[in-house]
C-alpha cells in the first residue's frame, strides 16, 4: 500500500505544537470520497486529539475563473460540506486569497495539511504560504493515481516515456483506497453554505459565463456519470469514443479538474466492471498523469512556443510560418462559430453551451485555429483564452498539454505540409469519411435550438 508516499511532510523551523486543531486547506480535491488529504488529515487530528478545521478560500481573482466555473464549484462544495458536517470536521470559507486566509488560520493550528497543487500558478501559492507560516505542513498528492514525482522523476518526451513506469505502479497505487468512514474525535458545530449568497455577494461580478445546463458540479453527480459511462459506454469505448457523433466518452472531466472525483475512484470502478477498460485506462491515466508531469516539471511557460515544444516541431511550424492561409478569423469570428466550416462551428458551439468538448472535436478545433490565424503565437492566444474561459475542465494541465499537442508537443513528426510543417493535421474529409459527423453537428444544433427557446 502506498499511501504514505503521496504526503510529503515539511517541517518548519520552530515549529508548533500548541494549537487548537489541524488545518486542512481544501484546494485541488473538492470532495470527501477518495481524498487522501482529508483522510490523513482526520486521523491526524484524531491522533494529536484535537479538532479538524476544513478550509476552503473562494478567490474570485482566481485566473481565468468565470461565473460558469465559480457556480460548478459551490454546486460541489456544498455537497463537501454536508458530509463534513455528517463526520463532525469543523468548516469555514473564506472569500480572498489563501495566501492570507490559511495563513491566519495556521496560527492556530497544530499542523497544517495541503493537497497537491500540480500548476505554476497553485504551486506558487503553496510555496508562498510555506514561506510564512510557521507549523508543520503536510502536503498530500490524492489527484492523481501515481503521485507525480513517483510516475517519473523529470519532465517526459511522450507517453512512451512515462507508461511503463505508470503501469508499474499503478496497482500499487489504486490499493487502499478510502471513502471517509472515519469520524472526527472532536466534533465541530454544523455549517451552512448558501451557495446562491455567496455568489450574489462575491462572484457576481465576474465575466459572466452561463451555467452548463448539461453538468452540475459535486462528488454524487460525478458518481453518476461514472456509473452511466460504465453502464452504458465502456463496454464499446475503444471503438466507439474517438466519434463525436456516437458521445461515447465518461464526461468526467469537469470532475477531475475541480477534484469532485479522484482517478483513483474512476480507475477502479472500471477495473472492477469486468468490462474491457485498456483504452480508457491509457487516458485517465498515461495521457492525464502526462500532462501533469509537463505542467509539473515544465521549467519553460506553456504560453512560450520556442522554449516549449519539441525542438522538431517549433522548428517546422517556425520555417512555414508565412505560408499563405486561405482563411484567417479573428477571435469574434471564431467565439462565437462563424466560421465556414460546420464542423468546427458545432464544436465551438457544443463549448460555449456545455462547457464541455468531444475530444476529436478538440483537436481539430485546435488544428484548424493554427490554420486560420495570422501566427501561430496569435493561435496559441486565442486557443487558451477560449479553452479556459468555456470549458468547465478548462485551466487544466490537461488543457495545456492538450493545446500544446496540436502544435506537436508529446507527437512525433508526419508527413510535411503547408502551415504546419511536420506537426499533425486533421482536416475535414477525414473527420467526414471516418465519424458519424451529421449527427454531431444535427446533436448540437438540437441544443442551440433548446438555448434559444429558453
Ligand atoms: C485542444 C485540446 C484542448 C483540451 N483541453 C482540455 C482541458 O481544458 N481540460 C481537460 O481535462 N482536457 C482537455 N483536453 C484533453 C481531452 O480532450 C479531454 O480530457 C477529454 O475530451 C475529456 O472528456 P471525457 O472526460 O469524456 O474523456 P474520456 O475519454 O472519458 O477520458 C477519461 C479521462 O481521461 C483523461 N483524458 C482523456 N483524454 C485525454 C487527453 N488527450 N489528454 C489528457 N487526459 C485525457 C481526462 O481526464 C478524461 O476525463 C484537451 C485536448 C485538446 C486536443
Amino acid at each position: 500500500m502506498r499511501y504514505h508516499e503521496r504526503i510529503t511532510h515539511v517541517l518548519k523551523d520552530g515549529e508548533r505544537t500548541e494549537g487548537e486543531y489541524v488545518l486542512y486547506w481544501m484546494q485541488s480535491a473538492q470532495r470527501t470520497i477518495d481524498n487522501h488529504a482529508l483522510d490523513f488529515a482526520i486521523r491526524y487530528a484524531n491522533r494529536l486529539n484535537c479538532k479538524l478545521l476544513v478550509c476552503f478560500v473562494i478567490m474570485p481573482d482566481f485566473p481565468n475563473a468565470n461565473s460558469r466555473h465559480f457556480m460548478f464549484m459551490l454546486q460541489g462544495l456544498k455537497e463537501v460540506v454536508e458530509k463534513l458536517n455528517d463526520i463532525g470536521a469543523m468548516f469555514v470559507l473564506s472569500v480572498g486569497h489563501p495566501e492570507i486566509e490559511v495563513v491566519k488560520r495556521s496560527v492556530h493550528a497544530k499542523s497544517v495539511v495541503m493537497d497537491q497543487g500540480y500548476g505554476i500558478y497553485e504551486r506558487k501559492i503553496r510555496e508562498n504560504i510555506l514561506n510564512k507560516i510557521n507549523a508543520e505542513v503536510y502536503i498530500v498528492d490524492t489527484n492523481l493515481v501515481i503521485p507525480v514525482h513517483k510516475a517519473y522523476a523529470k519532465e517526459a518526451y511522450a507517453a512512451y516515456a512515462i507508461r511503463p513506469s505508470i503501469m508499474r505502479q499503478m496497482d500499487a497505487y489504486l490499493e487502499g483506497t478510502y471513502d471517509v468512514p472515519l469520524t472526527c474525535r472532536h466534533e465541530g458545530n454544523p455549517f451552512v453554505l448558501d451557495i446562491d449568497a455567496i455568489f450574489h455577494t462575491h462572484l457576481s461580478s465576474l465575466t459572466s459565463v452561463p451555467v452548463s445546463p448539461k453538468f452540475k458540479g459535486g462528488q454524487s453527480e460525478a458518481l453518476k456519470w461514472l456509473n452511466t459511462f460504465i453502464s452504458e459506454k465502456l463496454e464499446k469505448y475503444n471503438a466507439n469514443s474517438s466519434d463525436p457523433g456516437l458521445f461515447g466518452s465518461s464526461n468526467l472531466s469537469p470532475y477531475l479538474h475541480f477534484g469532485h472525483i479522484s482517478p483513483v475512484t474512476v480507475a477502479n470502478a472500471v477495473l472492477s466492471s469486468g468490462q474491457p477498460c485498456d483504452a480508457f485506462i491509457e487516458q485517465l491515466i498515461v495521457r492525464r498523469e502526462l500532462a501533469y508531469n509537463y505542467l509539473y516539471y515544465a521549467k519553460e511557460d506553456y504560453r512560450d512556443l520556442k522554449r516549449t515544444l519539441p525542438r522538431w516541431a517549433f522548428e517546422t511550424i517556425e520555417s512555414h510560418r508565412d505560408d499563405e492561409r486561405e482563411h484567417i478569423y479573428d477571435l469574434q469570428v471564431l467565439e462565437q462559430g462563424l466560421t465556414h466550416d460546420p464542423y468546427w462551428n458545432a464544436a465551438q458551439k457544443e463549448m460555449v453551451l456545455t462547457g464541455h468538448m468531444h475530444n476529436t472535436m478538440r483537436m481539430y478545433w485546435g488544428k484548424k485555429v493554427i490554420e486560420w490565424t495570422e501566427s501561430p503565437e496569435k493561435a496559441l492566444e486565442i486557443l487558451l483564452y477560449l479553452n479556459d474561459k468555456y470549458e468547465l475542465d478548462g485551466r487544466d494541465p490537461n488543457g495545456y498539454a492538450g493545446i500544446l499537442w496540436c502544435f506537436g508537443k508529446h507527437d512525433r513528426p508526419w508527413r510535411e505540409r503547408p502551415i504546419f510543417g511536420k506537426v499533425r493535421y486533421m482536416n475535414a474529409a477525414g473527420l467526414k469519411r471516418k465519424y458519424n459527423m451529421k449527427d454531431y453537428v444535427s446533436a448540437i444544433q438540437l441544443l442551440e435550438g433548446e438555448q434559444f427557446e429558453k
